[in-house]
């Protein structure tokens, strides 16, 4: 313990200069760029706010919000259920009940759908691993970035509601051919 202690090494503040201790100047920087503004919007109507919630940003392409789940054109949910997206996931953010034995599978484009699929909005970070992992393609950060609630079990999204949300996804699963693709264009794959 006391060898530990002994290791320890100080940090040295650096000292504040007279001015910096005064705080005006800082607070004179700061409120230049207010002036700033405060004139291009009067004078100039350049406006650099916008009247939100009313108005939203539009976020570039490839921007990761939140993580919804898909449908294919008729209507069905591509998740099969394999659970991937619920083991990667860094916060436990998603929460699958796989359905029973009791799924009908000449019902769905999939013998196994998942009977419950729950994301829990408040936990997850929009990290992308979800997408990254899913071979279904089924479920894809969209591009919500402002998800509000007034209570925490309305962060909690059920399947309608990711479904609903997620829209529909068009095509065949097209991962792993755009993965063999990508693959195929580097380096290491370049036939000797
Ligand atoms: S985006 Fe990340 S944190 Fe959110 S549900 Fe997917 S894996 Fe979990
Ligand atoms: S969303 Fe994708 S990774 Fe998650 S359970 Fe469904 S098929 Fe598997």
């Amino acid at each position: 313990m006391n060898n530990a202690r002994n290791n320890l090494t100080t940090v040295k503040r650096t000292e504040l200069t007279f001015l910096e201790k005064l705080y005006v100047p800082t607070l004179w920087s700061g409120l230049k760029v207010t002036f700033r503004h405060f004139w291009n919007t009067l004078f100039r109507g350049k406006v650099v706010t916008m009247e939100y919630p009313e108005q939203k940003w539009t976020v570039p392409e490839g921007y990761r919000g939140a993580p919804y789940l898909v449908k294919d054109t008729e209507d069905r949910t591509k998740c099969v259920s394999c659970q991937l997206c619920e083991f990667v996931c860094p916060p436990k953010a998603i929460r699958i009940t796989p359905p029973g034995p009791a799924v009908d599978p000449t019902t769905g484009n999939v013998e196994k759908r998942p009977k419950e699929f729950e994301i829990n909005m408040l936990r997850c970070i929009f990290c992308g691993f979800c997408q990254e992992v899913c071979p279904e393609e089924a479920i894809f950060l969209q591009k919500d970035y402002s998800l509000t609630g007034v209570s925490r079990s309305e962060m909690i999204y059920d399947k309608e509601k990711l479904l609903a949300l997620g829209g529909v996804h068009r095509g065949p699963i097209m991962k792993w051919k755009q993965k063999a693709d990508e693959a195929r264009k580097q380096d290491a794959f370049k036939p000797e």
